[in-house]
C-alpha cells in the first residue's frame, strides 16, 4: 500500500516518494488574473487542494506554491498577441496591475468559498522579474538561448529533452506550428524566454537586452525554483499546460540547472458544460460567482460553493468533467444528505447517554477509514472515497435510527466524518451556523409570507414572477417543495 500517483512524464502510476523524506514540495500553475474564475478552474484547484490535503492528513509537511500570472501571457498562449492582462486593462479602462490586482482578490474570494486551502506561497510573476532576468541570463551563458533585437529565445535545438512530457518530436511541432512566427525566431519552435516591448505596452522593465518583459513560462520554471529548490516533488496543472508550456519550464529549468526539474507531474482534465467546451461564444461560459449565484441563464438556481466541490471530486482528477444544470442540481442534494447526517450526529451527541464505544460501530468505522485511504492511495480516486463517505451516512442515520447509540459512538462517527470529508475531502464544515428557536420561527414567518406571494402569482397564472421568488428564496439557501397539501420549506 502507499500513495500512488499517475506521473505524466513516465505515462504511469507510480508509488510516491518525497525528495526527502516527511517533506513535499508542490506547484501548481495559477491563473491568469483577467477575468472571474470559471468552473474550469474549480477543477484544477479543487482537485489539488485535495491533493494537498491528502498528503497533509498522512503527515507529510507540504509546502504548496501556486503562481499568480500577472504579467506575459499573451493571447495566443504563445509567443504572439497582446497580453491578456493588458488588453482586459484597456477594455476595463484600469491599469494593468490594478486589474490584476481585483481579480486576483476576486480568485482568492472564490477559491475560500470552495473551501480551498489557501497556498503557502502565492507568488506574482511582476514580482520576480529580477530573478527571471536573472535565468535568462544564465541561458544565455550556457549557449541554450540566443537574443535577437532585444528578445531573447530558448534554442530548443539545444535541449535533446525537449518533448519527453508532451511525447511530441520537433518535427510534429514544427508541422503544427503556426504560420505567423516571429521572423526574429531562428526556428518556428524556439520560445520567448524575454520579449522586447513596444512603447505602447505599458508592463515593461529595463533589461540587458532593453525594455521588455518575461516570456509566460519562465516564471514558473523561476519561482519554483526559488521556493522550492531545483527538484520539486510534484508539479501540477491543467491538461492544456501540458503543451507547450510545461514542455518549456522543462527545458529552461533542466537547462539552467543540469538538474531534474520535477519528480512527478499531475495534469487535472478539463470541463465541459452541457457537453460542450466552455467558451465565450457558445454561452456556456459560467464563472463561479455566477455559479453561486445562479445568475447564468444555463442556471436554474444558486449552488452551494461545497456543492459545487462535490460535484467535481465525484469524478476523477483525470476524467473530464461535464457541468449542467441536473448535474450541480444532484450535486447539491448529495451535499445536502452529508450536510443534514453530520448536522443531525452533532446534534444528538449533546442529547445522547454517556457510555463506551461501541466495538461494533468501531470496526465498521476502522473498515470504512481503510477503505477511504485506498481509494485515495490509488491515485486520488475521490470518486470512490466520496461513495465511502456516503456509506458512513447510511451507517450514522442507523444509529440515529435505533437512538440507542452512545454519545462516545457519536463522536467516533463525527470524528471520522470531520478527517474523511472535513479534513481530506473539505466538504464537512467544522461548524454551520446555529440558528435559534425564535430565529428559526422568525424566519417561517417571513417564507410563509413569499410562499403566500408566489401562490398568488401562480394563480394569476405569473409563473415567471413564481419563479422568480422560488430563486431568490434559494438564493437566500431556502428550497421550496410543492406538495398535495401546499408548499412546504426546507434549508439548503
Ligand atoms: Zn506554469
Amino acid at each position: 500500500m502507499g500513495l500512488k500517483l499517475y506521473n505524466s512524464l513516465t505515462r504511469r502510476k507510480e508509488d510516491f516518494e518525497p525528495l526527502e523524506e516527511g517533506k513535499v514540495g508542490i506547484y501548481v500553475c495559477g491563473p491568469t488574473v483577467y477575468g472571474h474564475a470559471h468552473l474550469g478552474h474549480a477543477k484544477s484547484y479543487v482537485s489539488f487542494d485535495v491533493l494537498v490535503r491528502y498528503l497533509r492528513y498522512l503527515g507529510y509537511n507540504v509546502t504548496y506554491v501556486q503562481n499568480i500570472t500577472d504579467v506575459g501571457h499573451l493571447t495566443d498562449d504563445a509567443d504572439q498577441g497582446e497580453d491578456k492582462i493588458g488588453e482586459a486593462a484597456k477594455k476595463e479602462k484600469k491599469h494593468p496591475m490594478a486589474l490584476a490586482e481585483s481579480y486576483t482578490c476576486s480568485y482568492f474570494d472564490d477559491m475560500d468559498k470552495l473551501n480551498c486551502l489557501r497556498p503557502d506561497i502565492s507568488p506574482r510573476a511582476s514580482g520576480h522579474i529580477v530573478e527571471q532576468i536573472g535565468l535568462v541570463k544564465t541561458l544565455l551563458e550556457k549557449g541554450y538561448a540566443y537574443e535577437v533585437q532585444g528578445s531573447v529565445y530558448f534554442d530548443v535545438s539545444k535541449f535533446e529533452d525537449y518533448g519527453k512530457l508532451s511525447g511530441r518530436n520537433t518535427d510534429e511541432m514544427l508541422a503544427g506550428a503556426r504560420v505567423e512566427v516571429s521572423a526574429d525566431k531562428e526556428n518556428p519552435v524556439d520560445f520567448a524566454l524575454w520579449k522586447r516591448a513596444e512603447p505602447n505596452h505599458i508592463m515593461q522593465w529595463p533589461s540587458p537586452w532593453g525594455m521588455g518583459f518575461p516570456g509566460w513560462h519562465l516564471e514558473c520554471s523561476v519561482m519554483s525554483m526559488k521556493y522550492l529548490g531545483k527538484t520539486i516533488d510534484i508539479h501540477g496543472g491543467g491538461l492544456e499546460n501540458k503543451f507547450p508550456h510545461h514542455e518549456c519550464e522543462i527545458a529552461q529549468s533542466e537547462a539552467a540547472n543540469d538538474a531534474q526539474f520535477v519528480r512527478y507531474w499531475l495534469h487535472n482534465n478539463m470541463v465541459t458544460v452541457d457537453s460542450q467546451k466552455m467558451g465565450k461564444s457558445l454561452n456556456n461560459f459560467i464563472t463561479l460567482k455566477q455559479a453561486f449565484s445562479g445568475s447564468h441563464e444555463r442556471l436554474t438556481r444558486s449552488y452551494d460553493p461545497l456543492a459545487v466541490r462535490q460535484l467535481i471530486l465525484n469524478s476523477h482528477y483525470r476524467s473530464p468533467l461535464d457541468f449542467s444544470d441536473a448535474a450541480l442540481f444532484a450535486g447539491q442534494s448529495g451535499y445536502g444528505r452529508i450536510t443534514e447526517t453530520v448536522k443531525a450526529i452533532r446534534k444528538r451527541v449533546d442529547a445522547a447517554a454517556e457510555g463506551e464505544l461501541d466495538n461494533e460501530v468501531a470496526d465498521q468505522l476502522a473498515q470504512l477509514k481503510d477503505k477511504f485511504e485506498a481509494a485515495m492511495d490509488d491515485d486520488l480516486n475521490t470518486s470512490v472515497a466520496l461513495s465511502v463517505v456516503f456509506e458512513l451516512v447510511r451507517l450514522a442515520n442507523k444509529l440515529l435510527e435505533d437512538n440507542s447509540a452512545t454519545s462516545t459512538t457519536l463522536e467516533a462517527v463525527d470524528d471520522l466524518f470531520g478527517a474523511l470529508g472535513g479534513d481530506v475531502l473539505g466538504i464537512v464544515r467544522d461548524e454551520y451556523p446555529q440558528v435559534s428557536a425564535a430565529d428559526d420561527a422568525r424566519v417561517d414567518n417571513v417564507v410563509k409570507i413569499v410562499i403566500g406571494e408566489r401562490s398568488a402569482a401562480r394563480e394569476q397564472k405569473d409563473f415567471a414572477r413564481a419563479d422568480e421568488l422560488r430563486k431568490q428564496l434559494e438564493s437566500c439557501g431556502i428550497i421550496l417543495e410543492d406538495k398535495p397539501d401546499g408548499t412546504q420549506w426546507r434549508w439548503k
